[in-house]
């Protein structure tokens, strides 16, 4: 069985959700999973502002044009009245939900059921609709399966238990249709895996399922070889490995959500990326073979945005054993992740992008050497088959940047990427320049 997770653009109108059920109805049975409508968890997250800043009025009112926007929806997306009657029954009953929410003391127990209420109303309506259409669906709750634990990681056996079971009570089914991002905690309140986790749910649920495939379904045609935005003539990549398609997540390709790898990577069940405006388009496989024809080619630049490079020049015998550590230690009290490393003999430079406790690891780094910073940097990373017997990849990305000053480079510490570090205002230039030296 395959999975497919359809993202909230491609679910975010009437016209887009018809679409949707004409992908998906191939004869073949499926699980499709779905994000919340476009924006939708946006005004979620809006609506729990005012109530954190209690301002009541705010909040129902944003609930009101929130509702209102589901009935033209509704309006257009069914035929009969029947089914327009249950799918507004649907969206009120999310929208009493909401509205429990409203109460003097708003914690994070209600900003969640609120944040839960995006999901649960695309799948009822697109569970209302393939009715309509005479398809024999099913909808999954993902509440009653889907579970994080106490280090809010996914509960693999909870999931994989819960799902199979639910999965065998109704196996007459054409399709089952799931929520996205949402879960239960180990405590079974409503939770969720964190902004833009539906990836992340249809990546676990092909694991535990054993699925032959997961679709992610965006507005694009799959993972392109640099940033749209900024570079003309950007291909899709066809094939990519596990680790190709992480470093690019990781490092600012928007596509795909890095935490969708590892589920999907450790069960060795391919991901492909597809376009709903597009259903053809080949769009970009990616698994844990690299296909043969990529061997020795560069596959795809991308950028992360908002670095700060930090310097620590060792003050006495350099480098001297206990430095490093004391060095990374650091950053943990701070719990904060480091991107690139790169040392020398005298010193080590490294780069976070979250500089929430920066003061704080400047001021303790100082005990251990000079500290110099550098902020408003970006990464620029160079993803293919970079293992390092293949001669001459790296120094062509090397010569595209000769007349861009790079700050960092860090190379070695996968087979797959080779990263750069330069100046924010450099970048465009810089993936430009790339673009012309490594995809002709
Ligand atoms: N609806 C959630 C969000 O907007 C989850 C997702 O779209 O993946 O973050
Ligand atoms: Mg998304």
């Amino acid at each position: 069985m395959k999975v497919l997770k359809f993202g909230g653009t491609s679910v975010g109108s009437a016209e887009r959700m018809k679409a949707v059920a004409r992908i998906v109805c191939d004869g073949e049975r499926k699980i499709v999973v779905l994000s919340a409508m476009a924006g939708t968890t946006n005004t979620l997250v809006e609506i729990c502002d005012y109530l954190y800043k209690k301002n009541a009025d705010g909040a129902r009112e944003t609930i009101a044009t929130l509702e209102r926007k589901y009935w033209g929806v509704i309006e257009e997306l069914y035929e009969a009245e029947e089914y327009k009657q249950a799918a507004r029954d649907a969206v009120r009953a999310c929208v009493v939900s909401m509205r429990a929410c409203i109460k003097e003391l708003f914690t994070i127990y209600e900003e969640k059921e609120i944040l839960a209420q995006g999901e649960l109303m695309s799948t009822a309506m697109m569970q209302l609709y393939m009715q309509e259409q005479g398809v024999k669906s099913v909808l999954l709750p993902a509440l009653d399966y889907m579970r994080i634990n106490k280090n809010n990681e996914p509960d693999m056996s909870y999931i994989r238990t819960s799902l199979n079971d639910m999965l065998k009570s109704v196996p007459e089914a054409d399709m089952y249709i799931t929520q996205g991002y949402i879960c239960r905690n180990a405590y079974g309140e409503v939770d969720n895996l964190q902004r833009g986790g539906s990836d992340y749910s249809a990546s676990l649920i092909g694991a535990v399922i054993g699925a032959d495939e997961i679709q992610i379904w965006t507005d694009i045609d799959g993972m392109h070889n640099n940033d749209p935005r900024y570079v003309e003539n950007t291909r899709p990549v066809r094939y990519l490995h596990f680790d190709e398609a992480a470093e690019l997540g990781y490092f600012g390709a928007k596509i795909l959500h890095p935490t969708c790898i590892q589920p999907a990577k450790q069960n060795n069940i391919p991901v492909r990326l597809l376009n709903t405006l597009e259903p053809q388009a080949p769009g970009t496989f990616i698994s844990n073979y690299p296909h043969p024809q990529d061997a020795h080619t560069i596959k795809a630049v991308a950028a992360k945005d908002n670095i700060t490079a930090i310097k620590i020049k060792s003050g006495r015998k350099l480098l001297a054993h206990g430095f490093l550590r004391k060095v990374f230690e650091t950053f943990e009290t701070y719990k904060t992740t480091i991107d690139m490393v790169a040392t020398s003999e005298v010193g080590v430079s490294v780069t976070i992008d979250n500089t929430r406790h920066l003061p704080e690891i400047l001021d303790d780094l100082r005990q251990y050497g000079t500290v110099m910073v550098d902020e408003n940097m970006v990464i620029v990373c160079v993803v293919g088959d970079l293992e390092w017997q293949n001669a001459g990849l790296e120094s062509r990305a090397l010569s595209a940047l000769k007349d861009i000053p790079v700050r960092m480079v860090s190379y070695g510490g996968s087979n797959y990427n080779i990263s750069f570090l330069v100046r924010q205002e450099d970048k465009i230039p810089a993936l430009q320049a790339l673009s012309r030296e490594l995809f002709g």
